[in-house]
């Protein structure tokens, strides 16, 4: 999970930088901004979030903007790294930036690369020499090797172009006025700048825009069936953003009102309040709290300026900052039976950590509801699970997770529930049920069957030759 963000069209490099941080929430380990000023690109970085990056007093009608996930490579430590992890990229008249993860790029090249979005910077250039500077050429070149998720925005001699793989797993949405044209990860940007969306870029689609709002589009490649991401709507996009024409807002709404239901059917006690863990699970309490009606009460707050506090780097270290992220209002929870609501249970240790709080302050129950179902497998595509040992429910069944967690019940989403939520047919759910779309990550899912897994090492990131 990346941000990214593309503008052509003379654009203050100051308002550019507040458009970027509209992306801080994909995420916060470094961001950069590149621009272009005759044919010369000029990048600046920062490690965390896009406030930091310094930016001259000028506008530029090319503008590149990224703000970091790490899923390749280390987390952004020292000012060196983020020329080596960090985008945009340049490379002679190329400049890009992506969201995503390429699962197949150490078995597809010689060259060691710490940093899947200058791979692909260097492929396509590759691959632009080799078409006589075509894009679709190149790009149909890129497309048949490279195997993962990626949605990309670029620069190329004058134009702006954005690719969105053939399966469509991150979201790119593009818009144009008179003045200018913006390609983002999420249509909050564009609101923000003022230009009307005009809807995503499909999946497998190449659009090249030029001066004066021009637009071409080429299919590039074409999947039967697409797999969006369905986490983008459960957790990483922002609520008012609008993806493949859903609001997040209004799924997460739905996916509360189905968790309802199932809170139903298992005849608990009647809570006292509904309470979200801040913020992605507010809308999805809400509709719970109206469906059961019961009140909701925003009982645990968020420290919001902890930031990018330390770099975890041990269980420690993860448990003192779970440990800080929240306070509690301490006299609305005595004697009260609370129903929580989290988008997620990933390893388990912050909703172990939530219930053990109200219960310390007296709560008489704990229900914990998870708008998300168990995530029982890695993800290969953008976020940084990327082995199972990452995720409690690979190993540990429903039940034993409840007295993990000391929950007094445990109440997730189901598969179908969510899809009906979300409300598209084509979702990625390979972290859920195992079936990924893409052939190179299932190789993966053979090879360690057959060799066991590392216990260091990202799944896509291991040599299976040694
Ligand atoms: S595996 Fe899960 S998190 Fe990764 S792209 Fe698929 S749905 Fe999204």
């Amino acid at each position: 999970m990346c941000g990214v963000l593309g503008i052509l069209g003379n654009y203050p490099l100051t308002m550019a930088r507040g458009l970027l941080l509209l992306l801080a929430h994909r995420g916060q380990d470094a961001s950069g901004l590149l621009w272009v000023v005759g044919n010369e690109a000029t990048s600046s970085k920062s490690i965390g979030n896009p406030d930091r990056i310094f930016v001259p007093e000028i506008a530029s009608s090319q503008i590149l903007g990224s703000t970091r996930y790490p899923t390749t490579g280390k987390r952004v430590a020292s000012e060196e790294d983020l020329d080596t992890f960090v985008g945009p990229f340049n490379v002679g008249d190329l400049s890009l930036t992506h969201n995503g993860n390429i699962t197949n790029m150490h078995s597809i090249s010689n060259l060691k690369f710490d940093c899947d979005t200058e791979f692909i910077a260097v492929k396509l250039t590759q691959n632009l020499t080799e078409n006589n500077g075509n894009l679709p050429s190149a790009f149909s070149a890129l497309q048949s090797e490279v195997d993962g998720a990626f949605s990309l925005v670029g620069v190329y001699r004058g134009k702006l172009f954005a690719y969105r793989d053939s399966h469509g797993f991150k979201p790119l949405v593009f818009g144009r006025s008179k003045q200018k044209t913006i390609v983002a990860s999420e249509s909050t940007v564009l609101d923000m700048a003022g230009v009307p969306l005009e809807r995503d870029v499909y999946p497998g689609e190449l659009l090249i825009f030029g001066d004066g709002g021009t637009m071409e589009s080429y299919s590039i490649s074409q999947s039967l069936t697409h797999s969006h991401c369905f986490f983008e709507y459960v957790y990483f996009a922002h609520p008012a953003a609008t993806l493949e024409n859903q609001l997040v807002y209004d799924v997460r709404f739905r996916l509360g009102r189905v968790l309802a239901q199932t809170f139903l059917k298992m005849n608990l006690e009647r809570p006292d309040y509904v309470v979200p863990v801040p913020d992605t699970s507010r809308p999805a309490a809400q509709a719970m709290a109206e469906t059961l009606s019961v009140p909701m009460r925003e009982i645990i707050l968020k420290n919001r300026y902890l930031g990018r506090t330390f770099i975890v780097r041990s269980q420690e270290e993860r448990d003192a900052m779970a440990r800080s992220k929240y306070l509690y209002l301490d006299d609305k929870i005595r004697g009260k039976i609370i129903l929580v609501v989290d988008d997620s249970i990933v390893r388990g240790t912050t909703a172990k950590m939530i219930v053990a709080d109200l219960k310390k302050r007296g709560a008489a129950k704990v229900y914990f509801a998870v708008t998300c179902p168990p995530q029982t497998h890695p993800c290969y595509y953008g976020i940084d699970i990327s082995t199972d040992t990452e995720l409690i429910a690979s190993t540990t069944e429903i039940e034993a997770i409840a007295e993990y967690i000391e929950a007094d019940a445990l109440i997730y989403q189901e598969e179908h529930t969510l899809s009906n939520a979300i409300g598209l047919k084509d979702l990625c759910l390979a972290c859920l049920n195992g079936e990924y779309p893409t052939e190179h990550a299932r190789r993966i899912r053979e090879e360690l069957q057959e060799q066991g897994a590392s216990s260091i090492e990202r799944d896509y990131e291991r040599d299976f030759s040694k």
